[in-house]
C-alpha cells in the first residue's frame, strides 16, 4: 500500500477540520463542527474508495454531500442553499450558511480544489451524472452566456425584494429554493437529453459557474500531463465530460476552467501521463 496514494484524503479532510474548528471557535456555533466535519469526511472517504478503485465512489460522494445539503440544510433547516439565498444572506450582511457556503465552496475554495463542489458534491450534478450520456458526442454549442442572464435575474430578484420592502422575504426565499431546484433539475435533464450530454446544464445555464470558472483558473488541485509520457492518442478528450484540452499544461488550455476534477481522463490515459 503506498501512503502518498491517500495523501490527497488525508489533507482534504485536514482542510474541512480546520474549517470546521475555525468556524465552531469563532462564530461559537458547534452547528459548523458537525457540518464541515461531516463534509471533509465523506469527501475524504470517498476519494479513499476512489484510491480502491471502486467504481462509484465519486458517485457516492456526491449524494453523501450533496442529500445532506438539499434535504438537510435545505428543507429541513429551510436554509435557501441557491444563488438567491447567497444573495439574500449577503444584503442582510449576515454571515450564515448560504454566505459561508459560497464563500468556502464556490469563491475561495476553488482556489484550492477547482470545481471540485462540481465533481463531488452538487447536489444538481449528482442527478445529472445519472444520465445515459457521460461524454459529450458534439462539440460543445455556442450558448454559454444563458448563464449570464441566470446569474442577474438571481441578483435582480433578490434585489427587488429589498428595494421594494416586500414583506415575508425568509418565505419567500424558502419558495424560491424549492421552486428553484424543481427548475434546476426539470431544465438540467431536459437540456441534457437535447443535447445528448449530461452536463449540458453545468456548460451553459449554471449561474454559479460565474464564481468558479475565474476562481478555479488559479487552482493549485489540477490535471497535470506528464509530456514525455503522452503519445497524444487522444483517448483522455474522448472521456472528458466538460470538454477539456486534457493534455496540455496550460492553464489558458481549451475549457481548463471545466475541469470538475472527475477524474476520467486519468483513468483512460493508457501511459498514466496524467496526474492530479
Ligand atoms: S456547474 Fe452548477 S450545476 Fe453544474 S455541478 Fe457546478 S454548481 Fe452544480
Ligand atoms: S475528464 Fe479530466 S479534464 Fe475532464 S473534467 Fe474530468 S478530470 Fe477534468
Ligand atoms: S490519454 Fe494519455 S497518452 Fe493519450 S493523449 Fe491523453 S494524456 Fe496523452
Amino acid at each position: 500500500m503506498k501512503i502518498n496514494r491517500y495523501l490527497p484524503p488525508l489533507v482534504m479532510w485536514l482542510v474541512f477540520e480546520t474549517i470546521a474548528l475555525t468556524l465552531w471557535l469563532t462564530l461559537n456555533n458547534i452547528f459548523y463542527l458537525f457540518n464541515f466535519s461531516y463534509i471533509g469526511t465523506a469527501i475524504a472517504a470517498g476519494l479513499v474508495l476512489y484510491e480502491q478503485k471502486k467504481k462509484y465512489a465519486r458517485n457516492a460522494v456526491q449524494f453523501a454531500v450533496g442529500l445532506y445539503m438539499l434535504v438537510y440544510l435545505g428543507f429541513l433547516c429551510r436554509e435557501n442553499m441557491q444563488i438567491e439565498g447567497f444573495w439574500y444572506y449577503l444584503f442582510l450582511g449576515v454571515f450564515e450558511a448560504a454566505t459561508i457556503h459560497y464563500v468556502i465552496a464556490k469563491i475561495l475554495g476553488p482556489l484550492l480544489f477547482g470545481r471540485g463542489w462540481c465533481g463531488y458534491a452538487c447536489w444538481t450534478a449528482m442527478v445529472l451524472d445519472l444520465l445515459p450520456f457521460k461524454a459529450p458526442s458534439a462539440p460543445r454549442k455556442r450558448w454559454g452566456k444563458i448563464r449570464y442572464f441566470v446569474f442577474g435575474a438571481s441578483l435582480i430578484f433578490v434585489s427587488l425584494l429589498f428595494i421594494l420592502h416586500v414583506p415575508n422575504k425568509g418565505e419567500i426565499m424558502w419558495w424560491s429554493f424549492i421552486i428553484g431546484n424543481i427548475l434546476y433539475y426539470g431544465v438540467g435533464i431536459a437540456i441534457a437529453y437535447k443535447c445528448k450530454d449530461n452536463r449540458a446544464f453545468c456548460k451553459y445555464i449554471c449561474p454559479i459557474t460565474l464564481f468558479l470558472k475565474p476562481m478555479s483558473y488559479f487552482s493549485i488541485f489540477h490535471i497535470q500531463v506528464d509530456e514525455e509520457k503522452c503519445i497524444s492518442c487522444g483517448k483522455c478528450e474522448k472521456v472528458c465530460p466538460m470538454n477539456v484540452e486534457v493534455p496540455s499544461n496550460s492553464r489558458k488550455k481549451k475549457n481548463a476552467t471545466e475541469c470538475i476534477l472527475c477524474m476520467k481522463c486519468v483513468e483512460e490515459c493508457p501511459k498514466n501521463a496524467l496526474k492530479l
